[in-house]
């Protein structure tokens, strides 16, 4: 399997489009992707305040990265859950993925910073933790706000 850009080896084959791409060429693939998105659907203009909801995911992380790389001012936002082990290590991964890359991530623990949690909100709400995670993210309208991962978590 070769890149259809370049021949070099490829590392992902994408059905969507038939070809298959190196890392390079996917990663430019992914750029000029989300750029067209961007501009099709008026999404965002240059100089907007952008946060970047992190799961500590490849979704998300990613999405920052490009927007970034895209020249957007995107500041990463993770916000630890209190999800057990899941959050502890999803954390870890937006700090050090932030750290690398020099790029701004505000952290929020729900527990220790504002007295709650998901396991326990959403068994008290009797909702299931992506609707409240929704509650969440309109509470944060003061930015561009966008997450990697579902279309359905995506702020309007
Ligand atoms: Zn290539």
């Amino acid at each position: 399997m070769k890149c259809r850009v370049c021949r070099e080896p490829a590392i992902i084959d994408i059905r969507r489009h038939n070809p298959s791409f190196c890392s390079g060429h996917f990663r430019k693939l992914c750029r000029d992707q989300t750029a067209k998105a961007i501009a099709q659907f008026d999404m965002l203009q240059p100089g907007d305040r952008l946060l970047v909801a992190v799961s500590g995911g490849k979704n998300s992380l990613a999405v920052g990265d490009i927007l970034n790389e895209l020249g957007y001012d995107a500041e990463g936002c993770y916000v630890g859950l209190g999800i057990g082990d899941y959050s502890d290590v999803s954390a870890e991964y937006a700090v050090r993925f932030a750290r690398e890359r020099d790029l701004t991530l505000v952290t929020q623990d729900l527990l220790t910073e504002h007295g709650f949690d998901l396991p326990h909100e959403s068994r008290a709400a009797k909702r299931a933790p992506f609707s409240f995670c929704a509650l969440i993210e309109r509470v944060t309208r003061p930015f561009s706000l966008t997450i990697g991962s579902k279309p359905q978590e995506v702020t309007p």
